[in-house]
C-alpha cells in the first residue's frame, strides 16, 4: 500500500492551510537571515495585556494545572455567557456555552459533530481558508458562493436562497470578514435571516471572532441577536484571540442549541479534552477584567487601515475597497498580472504575485485565490505604522520596477 493510500481520503484530498503555509515560509526565509516584513499572519501584534498574563502566572502558582471539565471551567463559562448576554443580547446561561482550544476547534467540533457524506455547507467567498477544508475533512461538500467586490464581498439574500438545497446543513457567516474586512449591517443580516427562516433544516455558524475590530463608528451585529427565531439553530462563535491579543493562548468559545453543544462536548472529550487550564484562567481575566485594551487597539487598527488602504490605492495596478473591520486589506491586483518582475518572473496569478513579493521584496502576504477569489492579495496590517509604511513603500517600488 502506498503511503498516500494509507491516509484518510478526505485528509489526502485537503489543502494545507494557506495562511500557515505562508507563516512557515516566512519563518524559513528568516532562518536564512532574510529580513521579512510579514503581512501574512492574521493576528494582532500587541502583547497580551499584563493583567491577563498575571492571571495566568497566578493560576500556575495556585496549582490550576490539571484537567478541567471538557466544556470549560464553570467560572469561565459563566463569563462567556455574560459576554454573550451583555455584548450581543443573547439569552445565554453558562450551560449554553462551550470553551474550546481556539475558535478553530469550535468550528471543527460543530461541523464534525453534524456533517455526513453528501451534506452541503454554504461558504460565501472570499472565505477564511479553513472553512471549506474543514467541511471537506468532515466528508461533506462546501458550496462556494462567490460574493464579488460589487456586492461588497457580501452574501446577498438572493445568492443565499439560490444556494440552499435539501442537503444544506450549514451556512457560514463571518463578519467582520477574514479576508475582506467586510461588515454586515443589521439590515443585511435581517434580509439573510428572512431567507433562513424559510429553510428550517439549515444551521448557521456565525464566526464573530473580529467583533471588536470594527471601524467608522459602525455597530457590530450578530445573526442570533438580529433574528432571535434563528437562535436555536445558530452557533455563535467567538474567542479571546483577536479582542485581547491572545492568539497563542488558544481559547475560543461558542453558544448555540444545547443538543449541538452536547455533541461538541462529546467529541472534544474524545479528542483534546478541556482547553489548557492556564489559558482558561487567562481568558477569565480577559473577559472579567478592564476592557479598555479593546478600544485602544481598535483605534490603532483603524489608523493602520487608513494608512494601508491609502498606500495600496496609490500603488499602480492595485485597488482596495475600504474594509469596515478586522485587520485585513483585500486588494485587487489584476493590474499586475501579465507583467514581469525585476528577477524575470512572469506574474500569471495572484499566487505568483505573493511569491514574488516575498522573494524579491521581502514582504509576506497571502494570495486571494487561497480565500476563494483572485486575483487579489490579502494584507494583514497588524504591524506598527513605521513597518507598515516600509512594507507599502517596498511594494510600491517593486511594482514600479515591473515591466510589461
Ligand atoms: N486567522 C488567521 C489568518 O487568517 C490565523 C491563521 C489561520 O488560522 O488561518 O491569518
Amino acid at each position: 500500500m502506498s503511503e498516500a493510500a494509507m491516509l484518510n481520503r478526505h485528509l489526502a484530498a485537503a489543502k494545507p492551510s494557506a495562511t500557515y503555509r505562508m507563516i512557515d515560509r516566512v519563518a524559513a526565509r528568516r532562518e536564512t537571515g532574510a529580513k521579512i516584513i510579514s503581512l501574512s499572519a492574521g493576528e494582532p501584534d500587541f502583547d497580551t495585556p499584563a493583567h491577563i498574563c498575571d492571571a495566568a502566572v497566578s493560576a500556575i502558582r495556585a496549582g490550576h494545572t490539571r484537567y478541567t471539565q471538557v466544556a470549560g471551567l464553570r467560572p469561565l463559562r459563566e463569563a462567556v455567557a455574560a459576554k454573550f448576554r451583555n455584548e450581543n443580547g443573547l439569552e445565554v446561561s453558562w450551560q449554553d456555552t462551550i470553551v474550546c482550544s481556539g475558535g478553530k476547534q469550535v468550528i471543527f467540533n460543530a461541523l464534525a459533530a453534524t456533517l455526513n457524506e453528501g451534506d452541503e455547507v454554504i461558504v460565501p467567498a472570499p472565505y477564511w481558508v479553513s472553512y471549506p477544508e474543514i467541511v471537506a475533512l468532515c466528508g461533506a461538500s462546501p458550496i462556494i458562493v462567490s460574493c464579488g467586490e460589487d456586492a461588497g464581498f457580501k452574501l446577498t439574500p438572493a445568492a443565499l436562497a439560490a444556494a440552499i438545497s435539501p442537503r444544506t446543513r450549514w451556512v457560514i457567516l463571518n463578519s467582520p470578514s477574514n479576508p475582506t474586512g467586510a461588515v454586515y449591517s443589521r439590515n443585511e443580516l435581517s434580509a439573510l435571516a428572512e431567507v433562513l427562516l424559510a429553510h428550517p433544516h439549515v444551521l448557521v455558524l456565525s464566526d464573530d471572532i473580529y467583533e471588536h475590530l470594527i471601524f467608522d463608528g459602525a455597530a457590530f451585529h450578530t445573526l442570533a441577536q438580529v433574528e432571535p427565531r434563528l437562535a436555536l439553530r445558530t452557533l455563535t462563535m467567538n474567542g479571546v484571540s483577536k479582542a485581547y491579543s491572545m492568539t497563542g493562548w488558544r481559547i475560543g468559545f461558542g453558544t448555540g442549541p444545547r443538543w449541538l453543544l452536547e455533541a461538541m462536548e462529546k467529541l472534544q472529550g474524545q479528542q483534546t479534552s478541556g482547553a489548557c487550564s492556564i489559558s482558561q484562567h487567562a481568558a477569565l481575566a480577559a473577559l472579567t477584567g478592564p476592557q479598555n485594551f479593546i478600544e485602544t487597539s481598535r483605534g490603532i487598527f483603524e489608523q493602520r487601515r487608513n494608512l494601508a488602504v491609502r498606500m495600496l490605492n496609490e500603488t499602480p495596478g492595485m485597488s482596495c475597497r475600504i474594509p469596515g473591520g478586522a485587520f485585513y486589506a483585500f486588494a485587487a491586483c489584476a493590474g499586475l498580472i501579465g507583467r514581469t518582475t525585476p528577477a524575470g518572473t512572469l506574474l500569471e496569478t495572484d499566487e505568483d504575485v505573493a511569491i514574488a513579493l516575498l522573494e524579491e521584496c521581502n514582504v509576506a502576504v497571502v494570495h486571494g485565490s487561497a480565500f476563494g477569489l483572485g486575483p487579489y492579495i490579502r494584507f494583514a496590517y497588524a504591524l506598527d505604522t513605521d513597518t507598515l509604511l516600509n512594507a507599502c513603500e517596498s511594494i510600491r517600488r517593486f511594482v514600479d520596477r515591473l515591466t510589461a
